[in-house]
Formats: C-alpha cells, sequence, structure tokens
C-alpha cells in the first residue's frame, strides 16, 4: 500500500525549498507578497507585510473580523454568488448550474460532498469533457461528519461551495493565471485589502492524486483554497504528470457572506429571512452583542474534539464571566433555531435532488437531521413545521436555485410522512422507556435503540431526568450512527469473483445485441475454448446483466445453459464439452420466446418507471431491478407502500404509454452529450464507465443509460400488467409485474379464476366481490351459530351489486387472501355451509 500522507509530506518538504516550482511565486511577487515562516508552526506563507505568524487562528489568534471585517464590500448571502459569478465570467469562467446533492453519476458516493465532486471521476479522469471550461459552479454540498455541533460552532450540513474548476493539458496549465484570478475575486469581488490576506503554502492529496495548494486566510478565517490537482500516485508511490491538470478552487458561500458581513454568527448571514420569520413565530430572540463574546469561544465546544463536554461548557461560561446554566439557557434555543433552519435546507436540497428520508445507507443521515431538527422543534414547543420553513428557504434561494421552489408540495409530504412515522415511533416507545432506564445502557445500546426503534437518546435522558437519574450520551453520538451505517453498508457491496482467468492478449467480444432485438441468430469465430465455456469473435447472446436474464440458446445446435460478462469479454457456458474447436466458424442461435419476453420486460421496466414517477412524484427513482421470465420486478424510491388505487393509476399511465406507440430510440452517445441533454437521471441502473454511453430513449417519457435488449416500439410491449407493490426495506417499494405473454399469461389466468369464482357463486363476475363478501360474512355468522349451538342464521347469497376495478384483487382482499387462493377459499367456504346445513 502506498502511503499517500508520506507522500504529501515530502512533497511538501520538497516544495519549502524549491517554492517556485510548486506555487505561483511570480503573481504573489508581482502583487507585493512576501514569503515568511511561521514562528509557531513553521508553515511557509505570503504576506505583503512582515509577520512572525502564519494567518492560522491557532497561531494568529482567533478570529478577528467579527464586528470589524476589513473586506470593502458587504455582501449578503445571494450577492456572494451573484459577484462571484460575474467577475469571473469577466476572467474567461462560464457560470453553470449546480449538479444535485445526490451524486447518481458516481459510483462511490452518496452525496455531492466538495464542488469537484461533480466533475468526479470521468471529467478528472479525462474520459469525458467538462460542461464549460474552466467554469464557475455554485455547488451545493452535504457533508455529515459534524451534525451534533451544526447551531453551535458554525458548521452546516448543507453548504455551497463555489468551485473555481479546469480542465487542462500539461501545457496550457498556468497556476500563474489561477492565483491571479482568485486574486481579483478577493480583491475586487469581496473588497479584502491584499494587506489583510495571509496565503499559506500546502500539499493536497486524496484519491491517488495529490498537488501543491494555496490557503487564503483573512483576520484568522481560511477563506478558500485554491489546489493544483497535478500528480497521480503511481502504485509504487512515484508522482506521474496526470495528462489532464486540474484547478480546484473551492470556497464555502456562507463563510464569504459571514466573512464581508463580519457578524457574529455565520447562520444570520446564510438565511436572515428564514429567521427572521422563525423569530417572529418563536419569540427567540438574537443578541448580537453576546454573539460577539461567544462566537470566538465557540470551537471550545466542538464536541467532535473535546473530550469532556462539561468541562468545556465551564470553560466557555468562565470565559463569559457567566453561570453554565445561565449560559446554556441564552444559546441553546437560539443554536437549537440555527440547527432548525440549517437542518431544514439540507432536507430541501436532498429531497428535491431525489433523496428519501430512510433507515438505508447513507439516506439515514437525512432521517438523523430530520429527527434532530424535530426534537428541537418539539423540546421547545415552537409552532413551526419543516414544510413551511423549506418554502422560507425556497423564496430566499430563488435567485441562485430557483429549481428548488418546483415541486414544494412533494418535498413537504416528503417531510409530513417522515413526522408521522417520527411521532409514531415516539409514542409506541414512550411506555418502554421507564423499563428502559432501570438498565445500565451502553453506548451500542443506545445506538440499537435509535437504530432499531426510533428511540433518540435524548428522549431516555429527559424522561430519566424525571425520574431524577443521569444517563450519559456521547456528545458526537449521531456522528457514531451515521459512521456505523457507512461502514455497514460497504461491507455488505459485494464484488463479482472473476470466473475464469482470460489471457490479456484475446481480444474482447463485439455485441451484436444492441441494436436490434429481433435477430436471433449469427456466424462466428471461436477465439478460445477453455472446458465448457466459449468466447467468440461476436454475438447475440445477451449475457447477464442490469438486472436483466442471459439470453440461451445453441451454437452448432450445442446447448448455450449461461452467458455472463467478463471485463471486455462475452463468456457462453455450454452444457458440455464442445464439439467445435478454436478458429472455426460455428452458427449460433437464441431462444427468441425468451429474448422476446426478456425485451419486454425490460423496456417495460423503464416505462413502468417513469409511470410511477408521473403517478407519485419527481422523488421516484430506480433502486433496482430484476427481469426474469414469468415476471418482472422494479425497485423505487418512495416513503410508502402504494395504494391499490396507486398501482392502478401506475399500470393505466403504463399502458397508456405502450398504446401511444412511441419509437424507441437506441444509440451510443458520448457521455458528455447524453448527460448535457438528458440530465443526470439518466443513471438509473446505476453509473457504467466508458466515454460512449448506450441510451435507451423512450421520447417524452423516460431516458435512461442502459445495455439491455429494447424493443423498437412500446407496442411490442402488448400489455403491461402490475401485479403488486411491496415494501422490500425502508424507503423502497417493489413493484412486480409483467409484460407481453407473460401478462397475457396472468390476465388468462385472473379470468379463469374469475369466471370459476362466477359459477361458484352463481353470479355475473362483476358482482363477484360483494357474493364473496357476503358468503364470507354468511360463514363467520354460520360457525358462531354452530358454536354456540344456536339454529343457523339465511345460508342463501343474495347479493348483486356489481363492482368496477380490479375484481381480482377486490375479491382476494374481501376474502382476506392471494388472489391463487380464491377459489380454494370460496370452495372451502361453501363446503362448510353445506355440511353445517345437512348436520
Ligand atoms: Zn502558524
Ligand atoms: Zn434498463
Amino acid at each position: 500500500m502506498v502511503d499517500e500522507k508520506k507522500i504529501k509530506r515530502e512533497v511538501l518538504e520538497h516544495a519549502c525549498l524549491h517554492p517556485e516550482a510548486y506555487f505561483p511565486v511570480n503573481t504573489l511577487k508581482s502583487k507585493g507578497f512576501e514569503r515568511y515562516q511561521c514562528s509557531k508552526c513553521n508553515r511557509f506563507f505570503w504576506a505583503t507585510k512582515s509577520s512572525k505568524v502564519c494567518g492560522d487562528p491557532s497561531c494568529s489568534g482567533g478570529f478577528r473580523f467579527i464586528g470589524d471585517s476589513p473586506a470593502k464590500k458587504k455582501l449578503d448571502y445571494i450577492e456572494v454568488w451573484e459577484q462571484f459569478a460575474k467577475i469571473h465570467k469577466k476572467l474567461g469562467y462560464t457560470p453553470i448550474s449546480r449538479y444535485p446533492v445526490v451524486a447518481r453519476w458516481n459510483p462511490t458516493v452518496d452525496f455531492t460532498i466538495a464542488s469537484i465532486a461533480a466533475f468526479q471521476p470521468f471529467v478528472v479522469s479525462g474520459e469525458i469533457a467538462p460542461p464549460a471550461n474552466p467554469l464557475v459552479i455554485p455547488q451545493m454540498c452535504l457533508r455529515f461528519s459534524d451534525i451534533d455541533n451544526v447551531g453551535i460552532t458554525g458548521h452546516c450540513v448543507a453548504f455551497v461551495m463555489m468551485g473555481e474548476t479546469g480542465f487542462f493539458t500539461p501545457e496550457e496549465y498556468n497556476v500563474e493565471k489561477y492565483m491571479s484570478d482568485h486574486l481579483t475575486w478577493l480583491h475586487e469581488g469581496m473588497g479584502i485589502p491584499f494587506n489583510e490576506l495571509t496565503i499559506h503554502e500546502d500539499v493536497w492529496s486524496g484519491g491517488g492524486n495529490l498537488g501543491p495548494c494555496m490557503e487564503f486566510f483573512s483576520r484568522g478565517l481560511e477563506i478558500s483554497n485554491q489546489v493544483y490537482m497535478q500528480y497521480e500516485i503511481t502504485p509504487s508511490g512515484e508522482l506521474k504528470d496526470l495528462n489532464i491538470k486540474v484547478l480546484d478552487m473551492g470556497q464555502g458561500q456562507e463563510r464569504a457572506a459571514w466573512f464581508t458581513q463580519g457578524k457574529a454568527s455565520v447562520y444570520e448571514c446564510i438565511f436572515p429571512t428564514v429567521l427572521k420569520k422563525m423569530r417572529e413565530r418563536t419569540g427567540v430572540e438574537y443578541d448580537e452583542a453576546f454573539m460577539r463574546k461567544f462566537t470566538p469561544l465557540a470551537p471550545y465546544l466542538n464536541v467532535g474534539e473535546v473530550t469532556d463536554m462539561e468541562a468545556a461548557w465551564k470553560h466557555v461560561a468562565s470565559q463569559l464571566k457567566m453561570d453554565v446554566q445561565a449560559l446554556k439557557d441564552k444559546l441553546l434555543p437560539l443554536a437549537a433555531q440555527y440547527a432548525v433552519a440549517e437542518h431544514t435546507r439540507a432536507l430541501l436540497f436532498a429531497v428535491h435532488d431525489g433523496a428519501l428520508p430512510s433507515n438505508v445507507g447513507g439516506m439515514y443521515n437525512l432521517r438523523v437531521i430530520l429527527r434532530r431538527a424535530l426534537g428541537f422543534i418539539d423540546k421547545y414547543g415552537w409552532k413551526l413545521s419543516l414544510p413551511e420553513i423549506c418554502a422560507w428557504h425556497a423564496e430566499y434561494l430563488k435567485p441562485i436555485f430557483p429549481e428548488v421552489s418546483e415541486n414544494l408540495d412533494e418535498v413537504a409530504e416528503i417531510l409530513e410522512v417522515e413526522r408521522k412515522k417520527y411521532i409514531a415511533t415516539m409514542e409506541k416507545t414512550r411506555n418502554m422507556l421507564p423499563r428502559l432506564i432501570e438498565k445500565k445502557l451502553s453506548v451500542q445500546d443506545l445506538i440499537k435503540l435509535y437504530d432499531s426503534q426510533g428511540i433518540s437518546p435524548e428522549m431516555i435522558s429527559d424522561e430519566a431526568a424525571k425520574l431524577g437519574k443521569h444517563i450519559s450520551i456521547p456528545d458526537n453520538f449521531y456522528a457514531l450512527v451515521a459512521a456505523q451505517h457507512e461502514q455497514k453498508e460497504q461491507e455488505t457491496a459485494t464484488v463479482r469473483e472473476e470466473a475464469l482467468s482470460i489471457p490479456g492478449d484475446i481480444p474482447g467480444t463485439k455485441a451484436l445485441y444492441f441494436e436490434d432485438y429481433t435477430k436471433s441468430s449469427f456466424d462466428s469465430k471461436v477465439v478460445e475454448i477453455f472446458g465448457n465455456t466459449v468466447l467468440l469473435e461476436q454475438t447475440i447472446f445477451y449475457p447477464i446483466s442490469g438486472g436483466q436474464l442471459a439470453d440461451l440458446g445453441t451454437l452448432n445446435g450445442q446447448k448455450v445453459i449461461d452467458v455472463f460478462k467478463q471485463g471486455p469479454h462475452i463468456v457462453h457456458v455450454m452444457s458440455e464439452k464442445p464439439k467445435f474447436h478454436a478458429g472455426d466458424v460455428v452458427h449460433g442461435e437464441i431462444d427468441f420466446d425468451r429474448r422476446l419476453q426478456l425485451a419486454q420486460h425490460h423496456t417495460s421496466t423503464h416505462i413502468v418507471n417513469a409511470a410511477a414517477r408521473k403517478v407519485l412524484g419527481l422523488h421516484v427513482n430506480q433502486a433496482s431491478a430484476k427481469k426474469d421470465v414469468d415476471k418482472a420486478h422494479l425497485d423505487i424510491t418512495h416513503y410508502e407502500n402504494l395504494t391499490d388505487e396507486q398501482l392502478a393509476k401506475i399500470e393505466e399511465e403504463s399502458n397508456k404509454i405502450v398504446k401511444q406507440g412511441i419509437k424507441t430510440k437506441l444509440s451510443f452517445v458520448p457521455r458528455e452529450q447524453a448527460e448535457r441533454e438528458f440530465g443526470m437521471a439518466i443513471y438509473q441502473g446505476g453509473v457504467a464507465p466508458g466515454k460512449l454511453l448506450r441510451i435507451v430513449n423512450i421520447p417524452g417519457v423516460d431516458v435512461e443509460a442502459c445495455g439491455g435488449t429494447h424493443l423498437k416500439n412500446t407496442m411490442e410491449a402488448g400489455r403491461i400488467k402490475l401485479i403488486k407493490a411491496s415494501k422490500v426495506k425502508d424507503g423502497i417499494v417493489r413493484i412486480t409485474f409483467a409484460a407481453g405473454r407473460a401478462a397475457e399469461n396472468i390476465l388468462k389466468q385472473d379470468k379463469e379464476i374469475l369466471d370459476k369464482a362466477a359459477v361458484l357463486l352463481k353470479c355475473n363476475v362483476h358482482q363477484v366481490p360483494a357474493r364473496a363478501l357476503e358468503l364470507f360474512e354468511t360463514w363467520k355468522k354460520a360457525r358462531k351459530a354452530v358454536q354456540k349451538k344456536q339454529p343457523l342464521p339465511d345460508l342463501t347469497l343474495k347479493s348483486s351489486e356489481g363492482f368496477k376495478g380490479d375484481l381480482l384483487a377486490k375479491t382476494a382482499e374481501v376474502l382476506q387472501t392471494q388472489p391463487e387462493f380464491i377459489i380454494k377459499t370460496i370452495e372451502r367456504f361453501l363446503a362448510d355451509l353445506e355440511n353445517w346445513q345437512s348436520s
């Protein structure tokens, strides 16, 4: 393993001796900066006037801009981005819109955590072109490592990282220009005089890349960080020049507003209108004079860095010459309000961009912040609702992020469902608490209670306090919970084992199944045979992938029983040792009925996904899918199970799309073009690598990057029948359905069941549900009578009420059984009635 930290240290040591080889020293010198070394931490830095210490708050004496900002411009939160975009546009950068906070295009992370993450991995690797170059972007990012600090220390879960970003060949790369551009922004845009800037030399590394960087400080606050990502760390630990060198400057929009305004609290600068409305509702007051004294002390209360939190509170209180309780009484309601405002803004972006709070993976973090916010609202008895606060945020942010105003109703509904779940858990568990607090609860117990039952440690400690008991909770509890979940997800990620060792010089297999799914035979030269497995030059056999089963068939009449993809090769598994040899030309045929059925199920998966989004809302995304022969299923992100009405509506919408006879467009498109034209929603089935994406476009309905075999026209799906919906895990609903002949079969079976039920119940099919219900009720009454040895009631069935809708589903519902057991159930009831009558 290469020790990235060690290499970074070595590069920094070298850079200290040869700054001109790493840093834009000419630009710095031309603007009057000179190089100094910090007498406290020994780092090298640049300033326009002689200084013994660097700009780090611990060396230079904390924040010194509060109430006294050196910035000549006072920018509010919105203006910061507007000015940033305007000035950079003049300097040749193109302002672009943010990417979603849900990083669907990046297989390694759930959320976008930095501005550069919008372009990882494929733009940074050079596989696809950036949307503009160079560019600036207001990238909303989500990070969950400091949840417990939000409200107190100035941390945020959601923050905008304004990026100055560029991707250049080594010849074009020009760090002197990037420094000059950034200084122009700081100087002209924010109005910071150069003599108020301290610029540190440092080295950044991450994800196998490395580069020098310059950190910009003013009055003890780190304002921005410009990274010159130029090297790749090879497996042997050498530095290799990247083919594409990257400019990656990230600056917090929140901090920029805070710094120029010089207010005591960063939160006051981020959402001023939202806080104002919250205060009108709650009466919580903001005391700027108090906050001015508190803010410099806030880092002492950082739960990630403090071991004894009570001691930290005592220290801060003594510095303020206050009693600890008085300090908490003054600060905590205000901090809680900041946290509610902050968490709600994070939820607004996450949910708008298609994430749902749940118990699963990274989405769990959303539930954590949602419950933390609701917990504060509850605790203080505030008349505030998260959807309403979302709307306030959306209104304020309209000049930069108009998109979050688009589906506020949907966001509101999702948050409301989550709130109800939260209340239900609280009520259910409140009864358990007295018993719980009798036990000695370990941290693991607390996490388990929170995870499995939603009982927060605050609830336990509050309840315990009422009984005069003290329960200690780790101050970084929520970070611990989040960490545990992330770990779990990583462990469950499985890696497919390579089945064959194929020599590197064997060329990849040409896939012939993309264009025309109706082609069912082909000829190909045999490249290699390993035991029962065959590699061909080209094939129409679809290898199992993307949730679609493999094609089966024959090669020269011998059976192919499995087909899978391994790297660039498509591997055919034969039922026996092939009778042909490497170099022969063989004739291949696939089982076309199976191929047709799988194609129908695959195209229908895209159709049902689009229909579900139309019926349920924009938050619906494909979580996974499987296309079998007799049926298929699609897992969608949705916050509760579907009602029969919703299911019927999705089926109706799906069949509308089928009947419209829309021609599908199947093509290979350069990745950047596909992303630009169709957006990040194309990654429904996950991210596929490569410069070219196979795009399956059902115009006006759905566009996805997908490698499956697809129909030429939606009409070819025949008919889509939704079989059922079930919640498979938190936030994920599975829709099981069938298309084509499989759907016909199910419909035929359904019709047979209904016909038979009608005969048994002596009515027409529309009357079956009501008759079945009458039978069930009569049976129950009769059984009671038999048990009590009373005379039997009238057993004749008279109901003639008709039903409109899914007759089978309704009948199954009234009989409280599954459709396949309807006949048996009716027969049993009828037999019982007959027995009772005759005995
Ligand atoms: Zn220092
Ligand atoms: Zn697909």
